[in-house]
């Protein structure tokens, strides 16, 4: 693996007929970075977005020590990646082997649930052989809270109900060293307000139930920067959840939490992907839905894209894109801009594609291999360049007092 000035020095370099990802391990350290200094409490890296080793040891050394791992595979891989990081199982559904070898073999304290039976398993699969049970548990209630501020909703699968969270909360006091209250707002929520909603869940939660509560874990869902999805800066939602968190009723010692999946992620990955053939409008690339453009395919998303070879000057028009595979459903319909005379042969690179892009890549039909750079210019986009400034929502926040 070598280190490029960008991606057009790959290019210059390789001609790659397969696609390439780029990784940018200083845009990646820049943003953990940001999220160690100004969360006002624990930023957990949510693995899934982004399990590639060389990220997590990116957001190691710039100071990430908690990391939020979804599958026992996860928890054997950051665990043999980073031997002294805190890993907390937040899966509120898991088998009771996974609990069992995550607690007793890999260290894991921290888990979530959202249900009575998840907490008789939690409970079952930490007991000894001699009968004794953990005393040093932290166990997080997930809340279901909506999802409607967010381009990616995650309220309908996990999550208990506000109506029925008291027992389970006084349940789980009982047992637990450290008691939280988790949710997760959706992914790329366009509004510090989703947060804000979200905590006033929680307020009532904790009131009804009357217990107290040592964590509060606000989830993932900051905002990375798409074409058509400009988010306020990231300053602006740790505002309005630091003044919400503030007024809640917890213990003195309670502590915030967070879990940035996309937001230390999205700015790591591009990729470098060869049109193979135009037809009108339609370009035929070496990637596609099986590959890293997962939701470009499926959700519509809309990713940053750049012409590498020649053309950049030419009036620019609207493209879609199919992958590779022979599957009709391997479409990409953007629209991306790119310059008007593209054609086979050219270089593209796609931006913004270290969250939940680098990482859903499959072998389907013989593709999903390529090779990886590391390259050392600006991401396409960045929430942390030092160039956001944007007050539209900070003036905006429904007080809770
Ligand atoms: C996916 C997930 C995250 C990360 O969400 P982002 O939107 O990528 O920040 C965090 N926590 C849990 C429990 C998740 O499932």
């Amino acid at each position: 693996m070598h280190n490029h000035l960008d991606a057009s020095a790959v290019v210059r370099a390789l001609s790659p007929d397969e696609p390439v990802i780029l990784n940018r391990p200083q845009a990646a350290a820049r943003a953990a970075r940001f999220f160690v200094e100004k969360f006002p409490g624990k930023s957990l890296y949510a693995v899934k977005a982004n399990p590639s080793p060389d990220l997590l040891q990116v957001l190691w050394d710039a100071g990430v020590t908690h990391y939020d791992v979804a599958s026992i595979a996860e928890v054997r891989q950051v665990r043999a990646a980073l031997p002294e990081a805190t890993l907390c199982f937040m899966h509120p559904v898991k088998p009771m082997a996974a609990i069992a070898e995550a607690y007793a073999v890999h260290g894991v304290r921290v888990f979530s649930l959202d249900s009575q039976d998840e907490l008789d398993k939690i409970v079952a699969a930490t007991t000894d052989d001699a009968g004794k049970v953990a005393e040093d548990l932290s166990l997080c209630v997930r809340l279901r809270v909506s999802s409607e501020y967010s381009e990616l909703s995650l309220a309908a699968k996990f999550g208990i109900d506000l109506a029925d969270a008291a027992p389970l909360l006084q349940a789980t006091r009982q047992v637990a060293d450290c008691l939280g209250i988790c949710f997760h707002v959706g992914s790329q929520a366009m509004t510090p307000f989703a947060y804000v909603q979200a905590l006033e869940r929680v307020r009532a939660a904790i009131v009804d139930a009357s217990v107290v509560v040592d964590i509060i874990d606000v989830g993932g869902g900051f905002p990375s920067i798409y074409p058509g999805m400009e988010p306020p800066p990231l300053q602006d939602y740790f505002g309005s959840i630091h003044r919400a968190a503030e007024s809640l009723p917890v213990s003195y010692s309670s502590e915030l939490w967070c879990e940035p999946g996309r937001a230390l992620s999205a700015e790591y990955n591009s990729l470098i992907v060869q049109v193979e053939k135009r037809r009108g409008k339609e370009l035929y690339i070496n990637d596609g839905a099986y590959g890293a453009l997962y939701d470009a395919a499926h959700l519509g998303w809309r990713f940053p894209v750049r012409a590498l070879n020649g053309g950049r000057n030419d009036a620019t028009e609207d493209f879609s894109f199919y992958g590779p595979t022979c599957d009709d459903a391997d479409f990409m319909e953007g629209p991306f801009q790119l310059p008007a005379g593209i054609k086979a042969g050219d270089y593209i690179e796609i931006g913004m594609l270290g969250a939940y892009g680098a990482a859903m890549r499959t072998r389907f039909n013989g593709f999903g291999t390529g090779l990886v750079e590391t390259v050392m210019d600006e991401p396409m986009a960045s929430q942390y360049c030092g160039t956001r400034r944007d007050p539209r929502v900070s003036d905006n926040v429904v007080s809770l007092r």
